[in-house]
């Protein structure tokens, strides 16, 4: 499932594939994947325009073109395909954005998420929703700030896109193995060196991650082993327990990881 990593490595392959080129054409394989539009409008709006640097917030990929912009959300299988012109489409590719040079498609298998259309800023951030600041780009102070007011576990917290924006379940378990806090561990609890190391850990998780162009399954990562069966902490060998905190299956080690609060339930 595209995170904060994978979407910037979206971002930036359809830079190199868009930006500075003009919209020929539109095409919509699949109707309803345009949640607001119909096919006609979406190219009818596009058509002749030209994309500009597209932006990420979280795990939203913001195509803005000279004219209107173009929200794409990669649900769980989403992706941003870059090929020369009609060259080996995709039964998945939903959308494809015909250039003056080639072509960049929205591929999206099982159809979660989907594009929009926005014609301004105001219809942009009414369509987007509400959303804290982008994981990647928050400073210190603004985080620490606004973990503040949360209340509940920490994973829970991580993973709410109005307090930061592209943390999803393998981020979050990333970080909260290398930070060793346990997924239910109450934010309440966390004492403000906890809370800054956090800070310093989703940082560097995040930073290598998109260097890499997404998450990693690299030896010494949590993301290498999680989920597989009989899986053991890359730190200690113990047997990984399974966490349904933040409302999604996680994983996490029981010794490292303690919820070590008494007062955390
Ligand atoms: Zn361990």
């Amino acid at each position: 499932m595209p995170e904060l990593p994978e979407v910037e490595g979206f971002r930036r392959r359809f830079a190199r594939a868009a930006q500075g080129r003009v919209i020929s054409d539109v095409i919509t394989t699949d109707r309803t994947i345009v949640r607001n539009a119909s096919p006609a409008t979406l190219d009818r709006a596009l058509r002749g325009h030209r994309f500009e640097r597209p932006e990420r917030l979280g795990k939203w990929l913001i195509a803005r073109t000279d004219g209107p912009t173009v929200l794409l959300h990669f649900g769980m299988t989403g992706d941003i395909v870059a090929a020369p012109q009609a060259e080996g489409r995709h039964p998945h590719d939903r959308v494809i954005f015909v250039l003056s040079d080639g072509e960049v498609r929205y591929r999206n298998m099982r159809k979660f998420g989907g594009v929009w259309l926005a014609h301004d800023r105001v219809e942009e951030q009414s369509l987007i929703g509400l959303l804290g600041p982008d994981a990647a780009a928050v400073d210190r102070d603004s985080f620490v700030r606004l973990l503040a007011r949360k209340r509940g576990s920490v994973k829970a917290a991580l993973m709410d896109q109005t307090f930061i924006a592209g943390v999803g379940n393998l981020v979050a378990d990333e970080v909260l193995w290398q930070a060793r806090l346990h997924p239910e561990r109450r934010i309440e609890t966390l004492s403000p060196r906890a809370r800054d190391a956090l800070y310093d850990v989703m940082q560097d998780v995040l930073r290598r991650s998109v260097r890499r162009g997404g998450l990693p399954d690299a030896p010494g990562w949590f993301l290498a082993v999680r989920g597989e069966p009989d899986a053991r902490c890359p730190r200690c060998g113990t047997l990984l327990a399974r966490s349904a905190a933040g409302g999604r299956t996680g994983y996490f080690c029981p010794r490292c990881q303690r919820r070590s609060s008494a007062r955390s339930r």
